[in-house]
């Protein structure tokens, strides 16, 4: 038996691409029921091909289509279209339907249990609730989060992400729709774009030193320092009582191929790369390794193959993504890209592309079944 644990995109993905291949799977996710995550929501281009090719295509989730991107910092903003259309989407609906389409494929799925613990010598051992599991072959697909005995090497960032929901006027619900914005602020930046039911997703990073202020009083002092923002957020209606947070997350850490991986642990997803979250395709990197994974698993290959395949498709942009993140947010070098980007608007749509899964390597993973990614 094949156990994944964690069902986000990538651990779902998986599973069903496993499934339809004839494998038995059981899947563990920790949470029982749908729930709102920190993330900005952009479906990408890339991102919306790989759900289609699973069976989920995104027209049949709603969402908000986004064809323009808006650059904002302080008193300045850059509007340029998009090289691909994306789609505002909440992840409570998105990895909701995966996983219901995991079931329908045959996987068994087991809600509301976390894994504790995990022993890689001797075969692997998995301990869930009151239970020992002795998969044949473990794919861990946890996300952020770190089990016992499978930590990543990592170094976590001194950013923390933060999310809420807005109910902005109508006005600026017109002057959003169809956009996705990116409003940089010193130390750290934000994402605001629409999702479905006519509601404004937020999310941003910020320095850790910020984030302990309250909520009210960080929304206030950002939008001090961004009119653009203020006007988007007057008279709107936060609908969270909190906003949702994570910290220490290992922006631009790809785990590539170690002598001693064990020969039975495939790790996708976050747990195998994390790239900056103002991207928007941490999604497509997450079923661009499931895919991989399921073809190395279903050709009966080491994870060490995976790996270097998995570096070798995404280390580009993971790197490319690492610099434009530190040039964004060196107080001084932001802005002056900035003013760059203004007199050309057409590098904000180069650099828009500089960070997708390319082209060749969702190619090569066109079907599982027929083709080795
Ligand atoms: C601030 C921010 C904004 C972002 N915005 C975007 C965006 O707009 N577009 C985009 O494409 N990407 C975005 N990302 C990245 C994206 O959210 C991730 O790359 C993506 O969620 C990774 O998917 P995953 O399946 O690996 O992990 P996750 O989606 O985190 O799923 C992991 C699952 O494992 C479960 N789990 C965890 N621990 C256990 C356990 N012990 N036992 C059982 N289950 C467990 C969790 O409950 C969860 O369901 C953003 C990230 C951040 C931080």
């Amino acid at each position: 038996m094949i156990l994944v644990v964690g069902g986000g995109p990538a651990g779902a993905a998986c599973a069903i691409g496993l499934a339809q291949a004839g494998r038995a799977v059981m899947l563990i996710e920790r949470e029982t029921a749908a729930i709102d995550k920190v993330c900005g929501e952009f479906v990408s281009a890339e991102t919306q091909i790989y759900l289609t090719r699973l069976g989920l295509p995104t027209a049949a989730l709603g969402g908000h289509e986004i064809s323009m991107l808006r650059l904002v910092h302080a008193e300045r903003t850059i509007t340029a279209p998009l090289p691909f259309a994306g789609v505002g989407l909440r992840r409570r609906g998105l990895d909701e339907a995966l996983l219901a389409l995991a079931v329908k494929n045959g996987v068994q799925v087991r809600r509301g249990q976390a894994v504790r613990r995990i022993q890689t010598s001797g075969g692997i051992s998995v301990e869930a609730g009151d239970e020992v599991l002795r998969p044949d072959l473990l794919v861990l697909a946890s996300g952020k989060h770190e089990i016992r005995g499978a930590m990543r090497p990592t170094r976590a960032s001194r950013f923390v992400g933060l999310k809420s929901y807005f109910a902005l006027t109508a006005a600026q619900h017109a002057a959003l729709a169809n956009h996705v914005e990116l409003i940089l602020f010193r130390g750290g930046y934000a994402g605001l774009q629409m999702v479905e039911g006519g509601l404004a997703n937020l999310s941003l990073l910020v320095d850790k030193a910020e984030a302990r202020n309250k909520w009210p009083a960080l929304l206030a002092s950002l939008q001090r320092a961004t009119p653009h923002l203020a006007l988007r957020l007057d008279q709107a209606i936060d609908q969270l009582p909190n906003p949702l947070a994570i910290a220490g997350m290992p922006f631009g850490f790809i785990h590539g191929p170690q002598e001693d991986d064990p020969p039975n642990l495939f790790r996708l997803g976050d747990q195998a790369a994390v790239i900056q979250s103002f991207t928007g395709d941490g999604l497509a990197i997450a079923l661009h390794s499931a895919a991989l994974a399921v073809s190395r698993i279903i050709a009966g290959e080491r994870p060490q193959a995976y790996y270097k395949q998995l570096r070798a498709d995404i280390g580009g942009q993971i790197l490319r993504a690492a610099m434009l993140h530190r040039a964004l947010t060196t107080p001084l070098l932001g802005p002056t890209l900035l003013a760059g980007a203004a007199l050309w608007p057409a590098t904000l749509t180069r650099a828009a592309a500089w960070t997708r899964v390319p082209d060749t390597a969702m190619a090569r993973c066109a079907t599982y079944a027929t083709m080795r990614c």
